[in-house]
C-alpha cells in the first residue's frame, strides 16, 4: 500500500483563494478592509524571510498590511509602544510580533501586551484559555492548518486515537486541544514519553512536531493511519547541500500511511495561509459581522 500525499501546498492555495474572495466581500459589502501588521525585530535572516513571505500573501489576498522592522538594540518598551500603537489602530485587526525576539525583550510580555482579538497568531494566553474551556478563539495557525487537512480528509475525526508527539504551547498543545475539540481520544507524547514507538502504533492519527529528523520510523506508524508531519529540519546532502526533512521517515511511513504530509509541501504552506484566514476572522469579530461564506 503507498498513502495518499497530502498535498499542502494545493490547499493552501484554496485557503488563499477563499481569503481573497471574503477580503473582496467585506470590502464592498461591509466597508471593511481587514489589515495584519507584522513587528520584526532584529536581523535574523529566517525572519526576515517568514515576514517578506507573510507581507506578500497579505497583499495578494487584498488585504491591508503594515511590516514594522525594528533594529536588533530596540528596547523592551519601545517594542510594546509599537504593541500599543497596532492595539489602538482601527485599520489593524490582526498583529503578530516575529518571534524570536531579542534577548533584552521579555516574550512574554509583549505577547501578552497585544489584544487577544487581534492576536492572530493565537499564543496569548486569553486565547489559550478560550480555545481550552471551548469558547470561541484565535487558534495558533499551524495546528489550525493541520486540523483542517484532517478534517478535509477524514470528515468526522469522532472516536479516533490521535497521538501528537511533541508538548510545545505553539504546535503540540494546542493541537492536542483542537483534536480534542473533534472528540479525537488524544495521547500526548514527548520526551519522557516511555514505549514511544508502541504509543505512535495506536495511532489512527499521528500528529509529529518534534523538531528531530526523520525520527518516527516507518514501523512506528498503524497501517492506514494519517500521518501530519509538522517538522521543519535542515540536513546535509552528500553533496555538501543541504535539503529539508520533516520529523516522520517519509519513504518508510508512506508505505504504511494511508495518507501523509510531505516536507516540505505539506503543513508549513498551510501556515501562512491560516494566517490570513484568522485575519479574516478577527477582522470579522472586531467589525461584529458574520465571516463570509464566500
Ligand atoms: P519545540 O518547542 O522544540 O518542542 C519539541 C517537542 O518535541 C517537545 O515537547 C519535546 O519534548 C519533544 N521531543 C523532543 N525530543 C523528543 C523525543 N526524542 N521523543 C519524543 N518527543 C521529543 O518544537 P516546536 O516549536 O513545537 O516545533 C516542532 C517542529 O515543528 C520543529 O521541527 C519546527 O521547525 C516545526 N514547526 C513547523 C511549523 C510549520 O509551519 N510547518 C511551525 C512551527 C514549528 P519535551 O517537552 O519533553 O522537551
Amino acid at each position: 500500500m503507498t498513502a495518499e500525499i497530502i498535498d499542502g501546498k494545493l490547499f493552501a492555495e484554496k485557503v488563499r483563494a477563499k481569503v481573497a474572495r471574503q477580503t473582496e466581500y467585506l470590502k464592498e459589502n461591509a466597508g471593511l478592509t481587514p489589515g495584519l501588521a507584522v513587528v520584526l525585530v532584529g536581523e535574523d535572516p529566517a525572519s526576515h524571510v517568514y515576514v517578506r513571505n507573510k507581507n506578500k500573501a497579505t497583499i495578494e489576498a487584498g488585504m491591508k498590511s503594515e511590516e514594522i522592522r525594528l533594529p536588533e538594540t530596540t528596547s523592551q518598551e519601545e517594542v510594546l509602544a509599537v504593541v500599543h500603537r497596532l492595539n489602538d489602530d482601527p485599520d489593524i485587526h490582526g498583529i503578530l510580533v516575529q518571534l524570536p525576539l531579542p534577548d533584552q525583550v521579555d516574550e512574554t510580555a509583549v505577547l501578552d501586551a497585544i489584544n487577544p482579538e487581534k492576536d492572530v497568531d493565537g499564543f496569548h494566553v486569553i486565547n489559550t484559555g478560550r480555545q481550552a474551556v471551548g469558547l470561541p478563539a484565535m487558534v495558533p495557525c499551524t495546528p489550525l492548518g493541520c486540523i483542517m487537512m484532517l478534517k478535509d480528509r477524514l470528515g468526522d475525526l469522532s472516536g479516533l486515537n490521535a497521538v501528537v508527539v511533541g508538548r510545545s504551547n505553539i504546535v503540540g498543545k494546542p493541537m492536542a486541544s483542537l483534536l480534542l475539540a473533534e472528540n479525537c481520544t488524544v495521547t500526548i507524547a514527548h520526551s519522557r514519553t516511555r514505549n514511544l514507538e508502541e504509543v505512535c502504533r495506536g495511532a489512527d492519527i499521528l500528529v509529529a512536531a518534534v523538531g528531530r529528523p526523520k525520527m518516527i520510523q516507518g514501523d512506528w506508524v498503524k497501517p492506514g493511519a494519517t500521518v501530519i508531519d509538522v517538522g521543519i529540519n535542515r540536513i546535509a546532502k552528500d553533496d555538501g547541500k543541504t535539503r529539508l526533512v520533516g520529523d516522520v521517515d517519509f519513504e518508510a511511513a508512506k508505505e504504511v500511511a494511508g495518507a501523509i504530509t510531505p516536507v516540505p509541501g505539506g503543513v508549513g504552506p498551510m501556515t501562512i495561509a491560516c494566517l490570513l484566514a484568522n485575519t479574516i476572522t478577527a477582522a470579522c469579530r472586531i467589525a461584529n459581522v458574520d465571516v463570509p461564506e464566500v
